[in-house]
């Protein structure tokens, strides 16, 4: 059945910036497109006039370029079905919607939306609640009760008018996932969802979806468990079209939860605990709430593309945890992609952006550092220097953003000193201990880590002098604090005229211990 060269569609709605979890599913749809050596589509499915929210197409698909996320078909690349905006599709629909009415799988009902409310509020009053279904819809203005002729007549003088599907009565519906495996619904248990409106003259997203899909050759349907409530009528609606031999075949991914378990992750779970739900920043143009987003954060889109694959999918325990796009291609599979939520852990996701700092090169950690020292006013320190510094540094940061808090040591000689670090080692002999040891390293020709270390060490030996407070009192003068990068290798970076400036000041400014 499905031999079809497979075809994969992300259908985003335009009411807002794209939910992470929305790039999850992209990315999902995408690694499946790609392992399969077949197409990834992206259409737009702005059918709900009242959701639509300006520039959030936009921000979806720059969303997807940012995760290296490559759209071959769909809004912004064209293709062989354009167009791929729904609302510029609207006229294929109506006839869609008419061939059900007429093979009896849908019908016209008139009810307006004042009078559906007033049947439901009597409903409610009852203590019941209304569902528009087999029980009622031979009984409202609709053309399974009026007369051919008053149907006619309503449409002709234009009264407003909705397409309904005839959900059949007490039918066991049988539908396979691909993650979930069999499921099995009575269709007594659902009601008959409005297809198509005449007031806007627009499909809803089940016709829509269905339509294009069918149209679009779509072969797999990969989306949120949300719509896992929908299945049984869209698989309904391709028997009722005399698709079933075309029907994709479908697989719901798992939420994403909160960092505690507990439902869905929401912006408000990342505004409480201090990280982004969204992949960009997101500022509404109509001067509403914003949002923050990974790439402002600070994320590299490889790392967040890798954590993302891994919220519900695993590739089993003989891999890494840290995975390239490439590489998720390969080992990427529907049959492991978890049925239950996956929990998001925010200390997770920038350890996986430490991982991808730390494997970068010295080379593209400092062209990448190189803005940063230009806005500090040190724009022209040697590409080399910077480098070797960033090699120093790495290890400790988790984003750019951290690497001067990191290395500014090597620029700029400490403007206050620890008072912690001052009340342990800047105390006893260690002051005199450390300008006699000035006066060793001073001297030392060739002024370079490993003759530093070695005469240091040699000193400090000789002496009897206890190495970790010497050395400790040594740091405290050239960073300020009790952290850092090797000493020696500092010294040697800043160099020997700064080296004695800093230990000088440091007398000055601590004054000689007691
Ligand atoms: N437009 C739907 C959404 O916003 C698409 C659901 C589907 O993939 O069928 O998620």
């Amino acid at each position: 059945m499905n031999e079809r060269p497979v075809r994969v569609r992300f259908a985003p709605s335009p009411t807002g910036p794209l939910h992470m979890g929305g790039v999850r599913t992209a990315l999902y749809n995408y690694l499946f497109a790609r392992q399969h050596g077949g197409k990834f589509l992206l259409r737009i499915e702005d059918t709900d006039s009242h959701r639509f929210v300006p520039g959030a197409e936009e921000y979806i698909i720059e969303s997807l370029r940012w995760c290296g996320i490559e759209i071959d078909e769909g809004v912004s690349v064209g293709g062989p079905h354009a167009p791929y905006r729904q609302s510029e599709r609207r006229e294929i629909y109506l006839k869609y919607a008419e061939q059900l009415v007429r093979d009896g799988w849908a019908y016209y009902a008139f009810d307006t939306p004042e009078e559906l409310d007033a049947i439901r509020k009597e409903y409610e009053s009852r203590g019941e609640t209304f569902a528009y279904n087999s029980a009622v819809r031979t009984r409202l203005a609709t053309s399974l009760a009026l007369s051919a002729e008053e149907v006619e007549a309503r449409i002709a003088r234009g009264d407003q008018w909705t397409v309904r599907f005839r959900m059949p009565e007490n039918e066991q519906i049988e539908m396979d996932d691909m993650i979930r495996g069999h499921v099995s619904v009575n269709s007594s248990t659902l009601d008959d969802k409005v297809l198509y409106k005449s007031a806007d003259g627009l499909p809803t997203y089940h016709l829509a979806n269905i339509v294009d899909d069918y149209l679009m050759e779509i072969t797999h349907v990969i989306r949120g468990e949300e719509w896992l409530p929908s299945l049984p009528l869209h698989v309904l609606l391709y028997r009722a079209f005399g698709w079933e031999d075309r029907m994709p075949r479908f697989a719901h991914l798992p939420l994403l939860l909160k960092p505690t378990g507990g439902g869905k992750l929401s912006k408000r779970d990342g505004d409480k605990l201090g990280f982004p739900v969204f992949p960009l920043q997101w500022t509404p143009q109509d001067g509403g709430e914003g949002a923050r987003g990974y790439r402002e954060d600070g994320y590299f889109p490889e790392a967040f593309v890798n954590l993302l694959a891994l919220l519900g999918w695993n590739p089993g325990n003989d891999h890494s945890e840290i995975l390239s796009m490439p590489e998720l291609i390969e080992l990427f599979s529907l049959e492991r992609v978890s049925k239950s939520g996956a929990r998001f852990d925010p200390e997770k996701a920038r350890w996986f952006n430490a991982q991808y700092l730390h494997r970068k090169s010295d080379a593209e950690l400092a062209a990448l550092f190189l803005p940063v020292l230009a806005e500090r006013g040190y724009g022209d320190v040697p590409v080399a220097k910077v480098e070797r510094i960033m090699g120093l540094v790495k290890e400790r940061a988790t984003f750019v953003g951290d690497l001067w808090l990191l290395a500014a040591y090597f620029f700029e000689a400490p403007q206050s000193y620890d008072p912690k670090a001052v009340a342990k080692f800047w105390k006893d002999d260690n002051p005199e201990h450390l300008q006699n040891l000035r006066r060793q390293l001073e001297v030392v020709e060739d002024f370079t880590a490993p003759n530093l270390e070695a005469k240091a060490h040699s000193w400090i030996e000789e002496q009897g002098l206890p190495m970790g407070k010497v050395m400790n009192t040594l740091r405290l003068a050239l960073v300020g604090s009790s952290t850092g990068a090797n000493l020696f290798d500092i010294a040697e970076i800043i160099g020997r005229e700064e080296f004695l400036r800093r230990v000088e000041r440091a007398h000055e400014v601590l004054g000689e211990g007691r």
